[in-house]
């Protein structure tokens, strides 16, 4: 085959970046396009309908804003065309199965919920998921076919065996759930624990965007943290990457499940905070409930997520002054409160070096307790871009 002429390289280099804008930005019109790229007026004619028919672009079923206001007619807008097929979101948390299922462009279809104790038995709960997938692909099934599913565990995965590590949640050990779930759905499936697929989540829809480099941290049953630089998730050569929740703050500290002492998810993590308030506490607690006290201000509640959180910022300065990234962003059931983020924030200006205080955000997470199931969207959605 003959080279490509520079022109052709040139061309197909625009197509790429005009994809790429659409994808991160769209609908757009074709005026929007040339605003943001920088190019000729013609040459974005040209290349949009190069794309439309290439079926890589689509024309949106939204409409614009007449230019200024005006009253001529809205512009035509454009979109990344989507593909048939859907992939699912797998969240499998401590007492909780969600499932969510989206298109390639990650639109939520159908999503579905079950409240159960996962911890006694990893393929049991597997069963319970994909029997939701399947039900809510068949629902969906005018969407296309399931074509990949990404799944949160509550515990970190091996990255070169796949497999849950010891010494967490008793009846996954040894157990490898992304090829069970693999088996089950007959998709490829992909699999990562609940602070890296929130770091992704935040990071494409929530209080992440726009920045590339974020240290997500949840405040669940444990204590966790994903990492993300230059847009990409961290895991590290075996997947520990971001285990915060296992450096030590009290070298004589309580036992923690990791067999180390006074980790500091041995002093923040959700049931650790409700055990430490519920004595003083005439009605029953929750994580629902204490997010509630702390937005009213009450100041028992409010001083034990300050606390919190200056012991996660003491850690995550840390972090700050080695990795530098421009957004610390709380989640997980007691994280995304505004006195664990002001007690973060206070920890990080008086730890980190005030160069790596002063670039970094320190922000609530925004997409809740779907987080971790997003980000297995995404998760499933990026498997597909990079083996379509
Ligand atoms: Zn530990």
């Amino acid at each position: 085959m003959a080279r490509p002429a520079p022109g052709d390289r040139l061309r197909a280099a625009t197509r790429r970046a005009v994809l790429a804008l659409l994808a991160a930005e769209g609908p757009l019109s074709r005026a929007d396009i040339g605003r943001r790229t920088g190019l000729a007026r013609s040459t974005v004619s040209v290349v949009v309908a190069e794309l439309l028919r290439s079926g890589e672009a689509a024309v949106s079923s939204d409409r614009g804003v007449p230019h200024k206001g005006g009253s001529g007619r809205p512009p035509v807008l454009l979109e990344i065309a989507t593909p048939p097929g859907t992939v699912a979101g797998v969240d499998i948390g401590h007492r909780h199965v969600r499932v969510l299922l989206a298109d390639r462009g990650g639109s939520l279809l159908a999503e579905g919920h079950a409240e159960v104790d996962v911890d006694p038995s990893g393929s049991g709960s597997l069963d319970l998921a994909a029997a939701m997938v399947r039900r809510l692909a068949e629902q969906e099934r005018d969407a296309g076919p399931l074509l990949a599913a990404g799944l949160c565990v509550p515990a970190p995965v091996d990255a070169t065996t796949g497999r849950i590590g010891s010494g967490v949640l008793r009846g996954w050990r040894g157990l490898a759930p992304a090829a069970e779930l693999r088996e089950r759905l007959a998709v490829p499936v992909r699999a990562d624990n609940d602070a890296n697929l929130g770091a992704l989540a935040e990071l494409h829809h929530g209080a992440g965007r726009g920045t590339g480099d974020l240290v997500y941290v949840t405040v669940a049953s444990g204590l966790g943290a994903g990492v993300v630089l230059g847009g990409r998730l961290q895991r590290g050569a075996s997947g520990i990457a971001g285990e915060i929740g296992h450096v030590q703050v009290d070298e004589d500290g309580a036992l923690c499940r990791c067999g180390n002492r006074g980790c500091l998810e041995t002093r923040v993590s959700a049931p650790r905070l409700l055990e430490q308030l519920q004595p003083a506490y005439d009605e029953r607690l929750s994580a629902a409930r204490v997010r509630e006290l702390d937005a009213l201000g009450d100041p028992g509640v409010a001083r034990v997520l300050a606390d919190a959180g200056r012991a996660v910022g003491r850690v995550v300065a840390d972090l700050c002054n080695v990795l530098n990234p421009g957004a610390v962003v709380l989640g997980g059931v007691l994280g995304a409160t505004a006195s664990t983020v002001a007690g973060t924030r206070e920890a990080i200006d008086r730890f980190a070096q005030p160069g790596a205080a002063s670039a970094v955000r320190v922000v609530a997470g925004e997409l809740g307790d779907r987080a971790e199931a997003l980000g297995a969207v995404a998760l499933a959605n990026a498997r597909l871009a990079h083996h379509p």
